[in-house]
């Protein structure tokens, strides 16, 4: 039997952070890393394998970046184990004995109980190098390609599979926008035009009902009876916490919001942590259960995870904030905290402020972005910064890292219009006219 100080199950964002905060913090400790693929793939990288890398092994992570701490990393599944006893039991029939247990196991796709689901050419995307080579093969031969689902995961892949030529992509989405969930409705409006000026063709109020086909798909049937030809689907509705093996272990368990941990990432059991996507998450707005899964959070929580497995001065978790970017042709949408439609769900009383302006001064400069745009979300009770949307060039990702920063840090809506920020001609907004700032101080005066 095996034995080390500290294993980690998983070895993806909070997986392979844990590991190395583990070896950085604590480096007398023997960390065994176990991961039940043989690659570890770059997850956000998966949509860009399609249209712009081309190559399924230009999106995997180093195993260097998982061992070069001193960590060791092996491929085989957990499958059942023994927290009295500290043992964990994996499927080639090895044993690993622990002192700290991490689990990072992630999170699987989610699939509706559709019609038709198990059809050839119908997938989903799963972190596996073997499943993103089988959808490459099918849609470089496709013609016709469904993807149902207008989140962020749909519209990557959508966007990404519009880019091979000669293929017609449909995107087939429930609610009235593409993306609602993640962003604000003129942002989505936005967003959803870019996609539809690329030639996708994006069906709104939509919903799937059936994918029909004997062997292999053929069409996607909508609850309205209207079919889209289809010989190929992808399926992107969302993903569902790695939970089955921490349940059997005997942790305690949401089934739908993950494996439950304290504000330290202390499962039910002192000696087991959990970390990811598999870990169930509060709100950094609300303190209530929120289903947000984001890389970002994963590797911020393995961070902690490793850390505090030996500290005596342990980190917390603040709670999920939710920062989140894409980028749809040549024009980035990013977005942090609340919007105001999750705002009228919580019912949280906000005000906001905009501000649209060049990302250039003076305007003058031809890589100008005159349209873009920041909406700032506050909280009434307490003038508090709880949320915001940024969208134009490349810096509009980091305006929602900035406002996601200061969300975090407590901003009220005179603290952020009164930030200094730095500014250039050939880099930012003026100093007048800097964007969060501006949508701040417009806040200011309609609250
Ligand atoms: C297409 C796509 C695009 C995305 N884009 C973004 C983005 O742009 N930004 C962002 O922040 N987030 C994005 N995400 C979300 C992000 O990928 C996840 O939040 C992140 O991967 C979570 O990391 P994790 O380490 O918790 O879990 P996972 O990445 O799911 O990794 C889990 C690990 O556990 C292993 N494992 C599972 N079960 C076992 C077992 N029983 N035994 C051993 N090993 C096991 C797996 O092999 C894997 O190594 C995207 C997701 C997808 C699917």
């Amino acid at each position: 039997m095996k034995s080390c100080d500290v294993l980690v199950l998983g070895a993806s964002a909070a997986g392979i952070a844990a590991g190395n905060a583990v070896k950085a913090y604590h480096p007398e400790k023997s960390v065994m890393l176990f991961r039940n693929v043989e690659k570890t793939v770059v997850p956000c990288g998966i949509p860009y394998v399609y249209g712009e890398l081309k190559d399924v092994e230009k999106d995997i992570i180093p195993d260097g970046h998982a061992t070069g701490s001193g960590a060791e990393l092996f491929t085989d599944e957990a499958v059942d184990g023994d927290l009295k006893e500290k043992v964990i039991k994996f499927a080639s029939g090895e044993e690993v004995k622990y002192d700290k247990l991490i689990l990072s196991v992630g999170s699987h796709p989610f699939v509706p109980p559709l019609p038709g689901r198990d059809l050839k050419n119908v997938f989903t995307v799963k972190k596996d190098v073997k499943v993103m080579q089988e959808i490459f093969d099918a849609v470089n031969k496709a013609k016709n390609i469904v993807v149902i689902g207008g989140g962020f995961i749909g519209v990557e892949m959508g966007e990404q599979f519009n880019k091979i030529p000669g293929k017609n992509v449909t995107i087939v989405e429930m609610l009235p926008h593409c993306l609602l969930l993640a962003m604000e409705e003129e942002f989505a409006v936005m967003a959803e035009n870019k996609l539809k000026d690329a030639g996708i063709n994006v069906l709104t109020n939509a919903s799937a009902k059936a994918i029909n086909g004997t062997d292999t798909v053929e069409s996607v049937e909508l609850a309205s009876g209207e079919k889209i030809p289809a010989d190929m689907v992808l399926i992107g509705i969302g993903a569902a916490a790695n939970v089955d093996l921490a349940k059997n272990l005997g942790l305690e368990v949401d089934m739908k919001m993950g494996i439950q941990v304290d504000k330290f990432m202390q499962t039910s059991d002192p000696d087991v942590l959990a970390a990811g996507d598999c870990a169930a998450k509060v709100s950094f707005i609300t303190g209530k259960p929120a289903p947000v899964r984001l890389a970002s959070i994963a590797s911020e929580e393995g961070f902690m995870a490793g850390y505090n497995t030996y500290a005596s001065d342990k980190i917390a978790m603040k709670g999920a904030v939710g920062a989140f970017g894409t980028k749809i042709g040549d024009r980035v949408f990013a977005a942090a905290g609340f919007t105001t439609g999750m705002c009228k769900m919580n019912d949280v009383e906000y005000y906001e402020g905009n501000f649209v302006g060049p990302d250039r001064h003076p305007a003058a400069f031809d890589d100008v972005t005159m349209d873009t745009k920041v909406k700032v979300i506050f909280r009434k009770s307490d003038d508090k910064l709880i949320g915001g949307d940024a969208t134009g060039n490349l810096q509009a990702v980091e305006m929602a890292n900035v406002i996601s920063a200061c969300i975090q840090a407590g901003y009220t809506v005179k603290d952020l219009a009164t930030t200094q920020f730095a500014t250039h001609p050939k880099l930012t907004g003026s100093p007048l006219g800097y964007h969060i700032c501006q949508a701040a101080e417009n806040a200011l005066r309609n609250r």
